[in-house]
């Protein structure tokens, strides 16, 4: 940023100093005192030591009249200092610090806070944080705790950002901004954050700072957006009554009837598709809710005006279900499909390669490799969280300018969506299919663990239940997949003599190809009864026939993703059952997943997930590619409402061109920052 020093500007700081906070990210001032304490200890009573009484956190300024240095043991050491002033005098004691001997020289004026104890007749003073002098940093007020990290004590970086805060950034929002919120202005909510005169003046200073956060991104996501309404598709959808026979009669004859929903958000994104304007939609529906067919009434319009889909999926796994979804579902129409992932080429059309298909599945491989397409008019993204920013990019540096929809069955609360989302527009499908039943989920003790083995076993035999059994989930690392995969292998075999009267399969992230999906189909055509799998099934997987998934570990996952696991049964309208093991007897962990059992619904749940894991980690947020806030917290709906006001307000009667201080600052914010990679 203009004007602002660097780090190695610091005066009095050691090269080893400046090091540790080049580590931290904490490249100049600005990011200095961006780096936000988590706590205060209030040592703003000022005493005079003639006044002191037990029990009282104070600070007191006076003079060292008498040191010394005592060994209690070999590894215990004492410090007394006395200190006096015009009213009195006391001890302080420090335990093992005999550098302070050097350091407090005779008749030195020093600043101590700490509690007041009292031993036998005489008080004491228990020393917290100490300052040479009066009281200026680190005493004698309410002091800021940061963060220990790199070896960078608390005290180094009050003392450095106390010393920054000299040199503030300049203010960015416009005054009338500030004035209608009635914000403190930036140089004083940087100083109150880091050293509040009141609590009131603390909360004042986290309002504005919350406020510059979220200003800024949903300020950037603005932007973006009427960039994007400025845009013109590079395949622009025509409509006529022939096309609208096409559509009716391909809905008519579907398997099933649309459910309301489904013909709302429909509606929503044939609207935007006829459009010049590039479609930038998230659909957002719960697991099962029916979100694919959607999206192939989407490709179809593309199909109808000639033009080629890309449909992209997280995992090969899913890419080959809907390959096989979307050819059942175009069965009696031209359209062509093919799939191309890393490992497969094929298309349901005879000796044709894949990428003249009309609508093409595949991975993120479809847009990253060099495969081009030169026809493509739409875009369906499933089961992302990135949510299509940097896609979007990704496709327009390959010339394209396509429709894009995103699909997630990550409920975003409203909160989020605002935030987060905002160059993004919205359609949400609430109702499922008719006929789905609840699925009944249960918390199992450590000591049930056989009888649910035993009722599973039953529902095999009497109702032919198929079962999935997921493994724990163990992190991502390369090492950790094969970590997992050991365990899911060791757990098969294990399980293989539990079940024994049954027939086993097992599917993991290692697997090639062929294998995974000769397993899956032969788990759809019910050759055996359990399938063993790490956590690869999380998205998505549609096995109409299993009614029962028991979740090992249960508590290593998020409320959002064990919603997704859960997902998987309750496809079709038989009863289905979800069980989460757990080993972990902790009573947060047991609360939470009860909790989890007791709610069915996903957009309830991605509350109650919000709530539970606070604004920093939005339900795993690195997992998903969320950034972390800062200071903002996603539960302050008022807040964010009243920031939404001030961006409207601004891109209606502001051009950013005239306020270069916010520009710069935007700068900071760049989306990709959002949906990070
Ligand atoms: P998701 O929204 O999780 O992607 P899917 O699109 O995979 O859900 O749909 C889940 C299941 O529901 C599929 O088997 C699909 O065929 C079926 N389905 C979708 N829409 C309906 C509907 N309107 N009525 C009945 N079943 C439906
Ligand atoms: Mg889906």
């Amino acid at each position: 940023m203009d004007g602002i020093k660097t780090i190695n500007e610091l005066p009095k700081t050691s090269a080893t100093t400046i090091k540790k906070f080049k580590k931290l990210g904490i490249n100049n001032y600005f990011d200095l005192i961006n780096y936000f304490p988590f706590r205060y200890e209030n040592y703003s009573i000022i005493s005079k030591i003639g006044l002191l009484q037990e029990g009282e956190i104070v600070t007191i300024t006076g003079k060292i009249i008498d040191k010394k240095n005592q060994i209690i043991r070999s590894r215990l050491s004492l410090q007394i200092f006395l200190l006096a002033d015009e009213t009195g005098q006391i001890e302080i004691n420090f335990y093992n610090q005999p550098y302070l001997l050097n350091l407090f020289k005779k008749d030195q004026i020093v600043s101590v806070a700490g509690k007041i104890e009292r031993y036998g007749r005489k008080l004491s003073l228990k020393p917290q944080e100490f300052e040479i002098g009066e009281s200026k940093i680190h005493t004698g007020r309410i002091i800021p705790i940061y963060p220990e990290k790199n070896g960078l004590s608390s005290k180094i970086i009050r003392e450095k950002i106390y010393y920054a805060l000299n040199y503030p950034p300049d203010e960015f929002l416009p005054q009338e901004i500030i004035k209608y919120n009635q914000l403190l202005d930036e140089i004083n909510a940087y100083k109150q954050i880091h050293f509040p005169s009141s609590k009131t003046q603390l909360l004042k200073a986290k309002e504005r700072l919350s406020f510059d956060e979220l200003f800024l991104i949903q300020l950037s996501s603005s932007l973006v957006k009427e960039n994007w309404k400025k845009e013109v598709v590079s395949k622009k959808f025509i409509f006529n009554k022939e096309i609208d026979n096409k559509l009716k009669s391909f809905i008519d004859n579907l398997p099933f009837k649309l459910t309301n929903d489904q013909k709302k958000v429909w509606n929503e994104i044939f609207n935007d598709l006829k459009k010049s304007s590039p479609m930038n939609r998230l659909l957002q529906g719960d697991v099962g809710s029916g979100k694919t067919v959607v999206a192939a009434l989407a490709c179809y319009f593309s199909f109808l005006n000639g033009y080629q889909s890309l449909f992209m999926a997280p995992t090969e796994i899913l890419a080959q279900q809907h390959y096989q979804t979307l050819t059942k579902l175009f069965a009696n129409t031209d359209v062509k499909i093919g799939l191309i992932t890393s490992n497969i080429k094929e298309t349901n059309y005879k000796n044709q390669k894949p990428n003249i298909a009309d609508i093409i599945i595949g991975t993120h491989a479809l847009i990253s490799k060099k495969n081009n397409y030169q026809n493509v008019g739409l875009v369906i993204i499933d089961e992302q969280h990135r949510f299509g920013v940097k896609q979007r990019a990704e496709l327009k540096n390959k010339g394209l300018n396509p429709h894009l929809l995103t699909m997630t069955a990550t409920p975003i609360p409203r909160t989020v969506a605002l935030t987060l989302y905002g160059e993004l527009d919205f359609s949400t499908i609430t109702q499922m299919p008719k006929g789905r039943l609840e699925i009944k989920t249960f918390f199992i003790k450590k000591s049930k663990r056989d009888d649910c083995y035993q009722w599973i076993k039953k529902q095999i035999k009497e109702n032919k239940a198929q079962v999935f059994i997921v493994c724990p989930l163990i992190e991502e690392s390369n090492a950790e997949t094969m970590k997992s995969v050991k365990a899911a292998k060791k757990e098969y075999e294990n399980l293989q003599k539990i079940f024994s009267e049954f027939k086993l399969g097992l599917l993991h992230g290692k697997m090639k190809t062929k294998e995974k999906e000769q397993i899956m189909s032969d788990f759809k055509d019910h050759k055996f009864d359990i399938l063993v799998t790490t956590p690869v099934v999380e998205v998505g997987v549609d096995i109409p026939g299993a009614t029962i998934i028991l979740i090992e570990a249960a508590e290593r996952f998020g409320l959002a993703q064990l919603h997704q696991l859960r997902g998987r049964v309750g496809r079709n309208n038989k009863q289905s059952y979800c069980f989460l093991f757990s080993e972990n007897e902790n009573k947060n962990i047991i609360d939470r997943l009860n909790l989890f059992a007791k709610i069915k619904n996903g957009s309830q749940l991605a509350l109650e997930d919000l709530k539970l894991r606070g604004p920093g980690d939005i339900y795993g947020t690195k997992q998903h590619g969320i950034i972390e806030l800062k200071i903002a917290n996603l539960n302050d709906y008022q807040l964010i409402k009243k920031v939404k006001k001030a961006v409207e307000y601004f891109i209606i009667n502001k051009k950013i061109d005239d306020y270069k201080n916010l520009k710069q600052r935007l700068k900071n914010y760049e989306i990709e920052k959002i949906t990070n990679d």
